[in-house]
């Protein structure tokens, strides 16, 4: 994993709640050994986060994590304020951005959709539930789902954030392999909601054993600028070797494992003495998040 840097101009605030007199008091970062509270530098080295001061003096702080770190090295490489979040605040999209042309595959004509009546049906169900086409919604879950893992999981922090060597276009991918197994086994569940199934569902879907059949889903779709895989998402689904499809699987699965992580760390809740089962952790519970662009980052308009 890459140790990540940043120098912080002015202050770090933070707040601090002292459970004996049950109060939040606003503070800001400090040297525990000089008091230095400006010139701090924050590092990431692994998953464990380091506060340093100017002198050198170095200390951890359960308001600096790594994640939290990823998070403002990656805006600041965007060239975006830093804003320093609470640990467990929810964080703006921070995924890199792939630059290239975003046209869609030409909507099927009336016989090619007629001739597969149960997609069909499924996908009018899913669009009359959620008024968004069924690859919409999918991607829309993938790509939430993605944001968590790109700063929680700092392997594919490195593998897609373009400033450190990786590549935009393995996150895109990966991103897409994910919404195809979600669309694919909510069809299959004949699920209208799609967020409403388990975790554990397109991560089967994307063992090397079954995701060789993801590669020729092809939603239909709803109109002319909806509800379709991009060209360029199609030629690379058609066209990637069986190395590289393996690799954008992987990171896909990696993307559910960074959430089934947070859910297994959970305490178990406790009645009348006896531990109750765990609830089977669902899609929605972990793409809780909504941004402005949901629906339109995807598709060509
Ligand atoms: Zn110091």
């Amino acid at each position: 994993m890459v140790s990540l840097s940043i120098g912080v101009d002015g202050v770090i605030p933070i707040e601090r709640y002292e459970p004996e007199v049950q109060e939040v008091f606003a503070e800001v970062l400090s040297c525990p050994q000089c008091a230095a509270h400006t010139g701090l530098r924050l590092i990431s080295e692994q998953d464990t986060a380091l506060i340093r001061c100017p002198l050198g003096h170095e200390w951890t702080d359960p308001h600096i994590t790594a994640p939290g770190i990823r998070v403002l090295w990656h805006h600041s490489a965007a060239g975006m304020a830093p804003v320093l979040r609470p640990p467990d605040a929810l964080t703006p999209i921070a995924l890199p951005k792939l630059d290239e042309d975003r046209a869609l595959l030409p909507r099927p004509s009336d016989d090619e959709c007629e001739a597969q009546p149960a997609l069909w049906d499924w996908e009018l169900d899913v669009h009359l539930h959620g008024d968004t086409p069924a690859l919409v919604e999918s991607l829309r879950i993938a790509r939430s789902l993605a944001n968590f893992a790109y700063y929680s999981d700092g392997g594919l922090f490195d593998s897609w954030c373009p400033e450190l060597g990786g590549h935009a276009l393995d996150a895109h991918m990966s991103i897409v392999a994910l919404a195809l197994a979600i669309y694919d086994c909510a069809r299959r569940a004949d699920q209208f909601k799609i967020g409403w199934l388990p975790l554990s569902e397109p991560l089967a879907a994307l063992l090397p054993t079954s995701a060789e059949a993801l590669r020729t889903v092809r939603p239909l779709g709803f109109d002319e600028h909806e509800g379709r895989l991009r060209i360029t998402d199609t030629r690379r689904l058609d066209q990637a070797d069986d190395r590289q499809w393996s690799a954008w699987c992987a990171m896909a699965r990696r993307i559910i494992h960074s959430h089934l992580n947070v859910v297994d760390r959970r305490q178990p809740v406790v009645a009348h003495g006896r531990e109750l089962p765990s609830p089977t952790p669902m899609l929605i519970e972990r793409a809780r998040q909504y941004w402005p662009d949901d629906t339109t980052w995807y598709g060509s308009r």
